[in-house]
């Protein structure tokens, strides 16, 4: 059977098939989906882990035991993972291992844009790359045979057009994995630096092993065409590079680290002109330097942002004839949601004036105007621990005026943490959990504040105040933010307190409520003074009607979900209950 699957979920049903056992992740984009989707198959137990870091651990556990197991995170990601993944190679597995980093170039939806491929060389372990889905979910189940074979954690690499273009899978049916059950053994999991010492060398041995494979692995493989260009290339490249050049010669890679020696210095042999065409970091380019042949690169192939065909015969120079002119869709740049319960924190937080350290999520939306209320956004935790950092180099008089917003999965991802630290070492932190109730901004996963488990079924709930308090915080409120007064308040008294304050503002994501009657805006008492514009709901604009002198503000009835946060903001009261409520229809 074929079918038209993302690479996200070709990855999930390659993973069904290999026989896996236990998947963990924390959602990422552009990753999210790989777990989602493996969450379909009642045959492998899923679930949705506070951070990466504490997913990779569940499924090397899961692993010790002889089960095959995998976890998928974006590539940021992975350097919250890296401490376990590094040990790990040492270590190594009993069932098979597979991480999966879904990398952004171009940072559709991140703060970076790093190339995970070095990791592989950095941690030593083995990477696959993909170049459509049908590979995605090839390349996991070969992921699994290579981590047991060689005893290691593999690295399975995919970028964003992996991730979520869609090509034809040819399915399989599952191979179940029995599970051995947990046998002892310390010198190879226990890795004090006695056991580690030995480990390493197991380590360098097992790299020159793989190193072996890689030349033998059927997926690295020349294409032969004209001569006159050869072209080495990798991942969602190799396609880009093969429409600019059918003709020519290909070695294109899918075990990418350790290179396949032999097999690049055969194909560089016989062609005339060599180019390495890769996404990202020159790691293919510089691999093959190394090996004394010359070839054509990052000097000619852009290192920032996202490859295209058109990237590439511009970079390389192609002729190329324009038949149609492009389409170009309209600018859309990203806001929070018509009724978003954080909108009233951030206007708060815009009007006084103060200092916001933020974090990764739908919060980070609330530094675009007309909000503005966002200063630093570095990683998830991040707020917390930037705020502490900020008041203790400028004194506690500086945080009168700083706050540190995140949202209720960020602070359960590494939020914690850095509030206990602020606690422990005096700090004047003011925190504010900005709780919808989910994790929304990649497609409303659960966590351990909402009680629900990645399935579906109840879980313990874990609510974010116990553990504040049990984190010695004195000063804890929590707010409904559909009162900007109130929520006014509460900052100020906040600001006020001498010591760690928490606020969390609790409100379920506006997507996963039931819209409440739209508002509309009488035009008689409107007088266009822009006020309630400042909130940034994408709900309400400005119209220049001929007839008035005056501009007029409009709410969009199909969007207004009558969270009522702008009637509060008209001193006209011109903000009024849409004319088919009002007559009970
Ligand atoms: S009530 Fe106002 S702020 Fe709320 S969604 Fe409607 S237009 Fe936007
Ligand atoms: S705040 Fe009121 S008066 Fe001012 S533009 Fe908006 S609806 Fe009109």
């Amino acid at each position: 059977m074929k079918r038209l699957l993302s690479g996200n979920q070709a990855v999930a049903r390659g993973a069904w098939e290999a026989g896996c056992n236990v998947a963990a992740a924390y959602p990422g984009t552009p990753s999210t989906e790989i777990l989602e989707n493996i969450n379909r198959y009642p045959e492998i137990y899923t679930e949705w882990a506070v951070n990466e870091k504490v997913a990779l651990e569940v499924v090397a556990g899961a692993c010790f035991t002889g089960a095959r197991a995998l976890t998928a995170m974006k590539h940021v990601g992975v350097n919250v993972a890296a401490d376990p993944m590094f040990t790990m190679a040492y270590s190594g597995v009993t069932g098979g291992l597979v991480i999966v980093t879904a990398d952004d170039p171009g940072m559709w939806s991140s703060q970076d844009e790093q190339d995970n491929r070095h990791y592989g060389r950095h941690a030593k372990i083995p990477v696959l790359e993909p170049s459509d889905s049908n590979e995605a979910k090839l390349f996991t189940i070969l992921a699994f045979d290579i981590s047991e074979k060689f005893d290691t954690p593999v690295l399975l690499r995919l970028t964003t057009r992996i991730c979520h273009s869609v090509t034809i899978v040819e399915f399989g049916k599952r191979k179940e994995h029995k599970i051995k059950g947990y046998v002892k053994d310390i010198k190879k999991r226990l890795v004090l630096p006695a056991h580690a010492r030995i480990r390493h060398r197991i380590v360098e041995k097992r790299l020159i092993r793989l190193s072996r494979y890689s030349d033998i692995f059927p997926y690295n493989k020349i294409e032969w065409g004209k001569k006159s260009l050869g072209i080495i290339t990798s991942g969602i490249s190799y396609q880009y590079a093969k429409e600019i050049f059918p003709d020519a010669s290909f070695l294109k890679l899918s075990f990418t680290y350790p290179v396949p020696i032999k097999l690049i210095r055969k194909f560089a042999r016989q062609v005339k002109r060599l180019v390495v065409i890769e996404e990202g970091d020159p790691i293919l380019e510089n691999e093959i330097k190394v090996l004394g042949i010359k070839v054509t690169g990052k000097d000619k192939i852009p290192l920032c942002g996202e490859l295209t065909p058109k990237v590439i015969r511009d970079s390389l120079k192609r002729p190329y004839k324009r038949t149609k002119k492009p389409l170009r869709a309209p600018a859309r740049p990203p806001v929070l949601c018509p009724g978003c319960p954080h909108r009233g924190v951030f206007y708060v937080i815009n009007k006084l004036k103060l200092t916001a350290t933020g974090d990764i999520g739908c919060y980070t939306l609330g530094a675009l105007p007309p909000l503005n209320a966002m200063d630093t956004c570095i990683c998830m935790g991040a707020s917390v621990t930037n705020a502490h950092g900020m008041e203790k180099a400028l004194g506690a008089e500086f945080s009168q005026k700083t706050v540190a917003v995140l949202g209720d999965s960020t602070f359960y991802h590494s939020g914690i943490t850095g509030l206990v630290n602020a606690v422990y070492n005096k700090g004047n932190l003011n925190l504010f959990i900005l709780d919808n109730h989910t994790t929304a901004m990649t497609g409303h996963q659960p966590h351990p504040g909402t009680g629900r488990l990645a399935k579906g079924e109840a879980g313990k709930r874990v609510p974010p105040e116990d553990i504040v308090k049990g984190a010695g915080v004195e000063f804890v409120k929590i707010i409904n933010p559909d009162s900007l007064k109130e929520v006014e308040e509460a900052i100020k008294q906040a600001l006020a307190f001498d010591g760690v304050t928490v606020l969390i503002f609790r409100k379920p994501c506006a997507l996963l409520t039931k819209p409440k009657p739209p508002f509309r805006i009488d035009p008689e008492l409107c007088n266009g003074c822009r006020l309630c514009l400042r909130l940034g709901c994408p709900a309400i604009s400005l119209t220049f009607p001929k007839e008035k002198k005056r501009p007029l503000a409009v709410i969009d009835q199909g969007l207004c979900v009558g969270c009522g946060l702008c009637v509060q903001m008209c001193p006209r009261k011109a903000i009024v209950l849409s004319k088919e409520k009002e007559n009970g229809k």
